[in-house]
């Protein structure tokens, strides 16, 4: 074990997390602005398919829109079919025999080209991210390192799994384990990290060896197909990725049930996670292999307050937590759980801190909280707002505004109870439940009470009860006084129990491994 430790140590020496820039700065705020006005200036590009590293067109389009002004196109997208999609499978699997033959060192310097020119380009992402998936300034520097982080962990943590690693020698023999890529992946991010997640899904399949067919979200495919761009720049061949846009449900099923794909890295919602779970477990005929899965799923992150905490911080914890991207993180906290002893005094402190949160244009830093991805998401919060009306009452925001814009004010339900829908449910958007405990055993049994269980916090001085959640309290990333959004790749190795994923632990040691298979071999001396 202790062996394991120092080998990953070794290797990661030198990694360190991505500063953030610091937009008070005028040089920062001129960068940043350069970049929106250069990236509105490219509005409205038609992009193609990349199969087998030709550019296709499927003769059907569809286009990417700002969320904060949804009249502003700001590309044009091809509708995959599922016969482009089975095209770009076959293709992925011929590139295969290839690439997964190629030295580790040709694949990792290009995941580690693939960090360096995301650092070159990160305004020029962030400005996409403000544009097409509604991120504030802060947010979209805060993805974007986050994307240039999981490329740099995976180029350092690929060298570590490279070669022969020892087992237990028998007499007379000679003993080793290496680890050899599976195939074809087909890679399914969300939205809300559109290049982060799809950095960390794809760089993660390419370093170990495998080749993929990327499937952006209909959402966000601008930022996606910008990432494919810095791929193909960092090195990686033309033919090891496959980039395929269109309805997740139109073709998302050719490429899950192909018989020649191997396995899927899948992070979005849970009944999309179990379809593809469902699907890829089914052997279709010519298959040689079971499909492996990952698949990290949704949230109802919850943040318990102790009555013996530092009150101002916990208010503070939750208010960033539960609005940070208008609560459209899977990590976001959704149901403040609070001491019967400081229940009062929290909403008395919290709702001053909510109402002061500004909403606006992403494009004006001015603004924390910008609006929500979509026409349809929209309706299905202002749904779970009037359902929390009913089941406690309203202390905040409530309310949808900005014209056409998806916006949505940040908003607090509280004297919610745990078998209520506002607690059970994912919303994913800025709507917050509170909830009473009786005592601290309560609170964690509330906590608890959950088909989820991704991210958690506690807020408490008191030694005894913070022991029992560390045993607990059962969530894949759990945070102690301090907020539950905002994990560090190599530092909140990130995944979920339950229905919340397979805890892949992506930006962690054992993330490469999912994307592996081991292969023992021993020779007699
Ligand atoms: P979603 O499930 O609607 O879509 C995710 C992806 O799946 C998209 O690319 C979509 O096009 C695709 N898809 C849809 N139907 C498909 C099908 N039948 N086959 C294959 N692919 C299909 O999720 P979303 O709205 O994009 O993202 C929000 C969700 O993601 C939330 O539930 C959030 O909690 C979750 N999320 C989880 C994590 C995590 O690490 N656990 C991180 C981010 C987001």
């Amino acid at each position: 074990m202790a062996d394991h430790q120092q080998h990953v140590k070794s290797h990661l020496r030198g990694f360190q997390n991505e500063a953030c820039a610091d937009f008070t700065l005028p040089e920062s705020r001129a960068a940043m602005e350069a970049a929106l006005a250069a990236a509105r200036a490219k509005f409205g590009r038609q992009w193609k398919l990349v199969i087998g590293g030709k550019c296709v067109e499927s003769g059907a389009t569809f286009a990417s829109t700002n969320p904060a002004m949804p009249d502003e196109v700001l590309g044009y997208f091809q509708k995959g079919t599922p016969l482009l999609a089975a095209r770009a499978v076959e293709a992925a699997a011929e590139a295969f025999r290839t690439w997964s033959r190629s030295p580790a060192i040709i694949r990792i310097a290009a995941a580690a080209r693939t960090a360096e020119l995301l650092r070159e380009r990160r305004m020029e992402f962030n400005a996409w991210l403000v544009f097409e998936a509604g991120k504030s300034w802060a947010e979209a520097e805060a993805e974007s390192g986050e994307a240039i982080d999981f490329c740099d962990y995976y180029a350092r943590d690929m060298a570590r799994l490279d070669g022969s690693h020892p087992v237990l020698q028998l007499p007379g023999e000679k003993g080793e384990i290496r680890y050899l890529p599976l195939g074809v992946g087909v890679i399914i991010p969300p939205w809300n990290f559109p290049l982060a997640i799809l950095a960390g899904m794809t760089v993660a399949a390419l370093v170990t060896g495998n080749t993929v067919v990327i499937k952006p979200s209909s959402e966000t495919p601008n930022v996606a197909a910008l990432f494919a761009e810095v791929l193909l720049e960092a090195g990686f061949p033309a033919e090891s990725f496959n980039f395929i846009t269109g309805s997740g449900s139109l073709i998302g099923d050719a490429l899950v049930g192909h018989p020649k794909t191997r396995f899927v890295s899948f992070t979005g919602s849970r009944d999309v996670g179990l379809h593809i779970n469902e699907l890829a477990a089914k052997a279709q005929p010519e298959q040689l292999w079971i499909k492996r899965v990952v698949a990290e799923m949704g949230g109802k992150d919850a943040i318990i307050v102790d009555s013996d905490c530092d009150l101002d911080a916990a208010v503070e914890g939750v208010a960033l937590s539960a609005f940070g991207y208008s609560g459209q993180k899977c990590s976001a906290c959704s149901r403040a759980i609070v001491h019967a002893d400081v229940y009062d005094a929290f909403l008395e402190r919290l709702k001053p801190r909510v109402e002061r949160i500004t909403v606006g244009s992403p494009e004006d830093p001015q603004f924390y909280m910008g609006p929500v991805i979509s026409a349809a998401a929209q309706q299905t919060i202002l749904r779970y707002i009037d359902i929390g009306r009913q089941e406690g009452f309203l202390l905040v925001g409530g309310e949808a505004f900005g014209g056409d814009g998806h916006f949505i004010q940040p908003t607090v339900i509280a004297d919610i109870e745990a078998a209520d829908r506002v607690f059970q449910e994912e919303i994913f958007g800025p709507v917050l439940s509170v909830s009473k405990a009786r005592d601290f055993d309560h609170a964690l049994e509330m906590a608890n009470d959950s088909q989820y269980g991704l991210t958690g916090a506690v807020y408490s001085h008191n030694a005894e009860h913070l022991a029992l959640a560390r045993e607990e309290f059962f969530v894949g990333n759990m945070y102690i006084n301090r907020k539950c959004t905002g994990a560090m790749v190599g530092c909140h190795p990130f995944g979920g129990f339950n229905m919340s994923g397979t805890d892949s632990k992506a930006g962690g040691p054992d993330y490469l491994l999912l994307f592996l298979q081991a292969k023992s071999i021993a020779e007699r001396l």
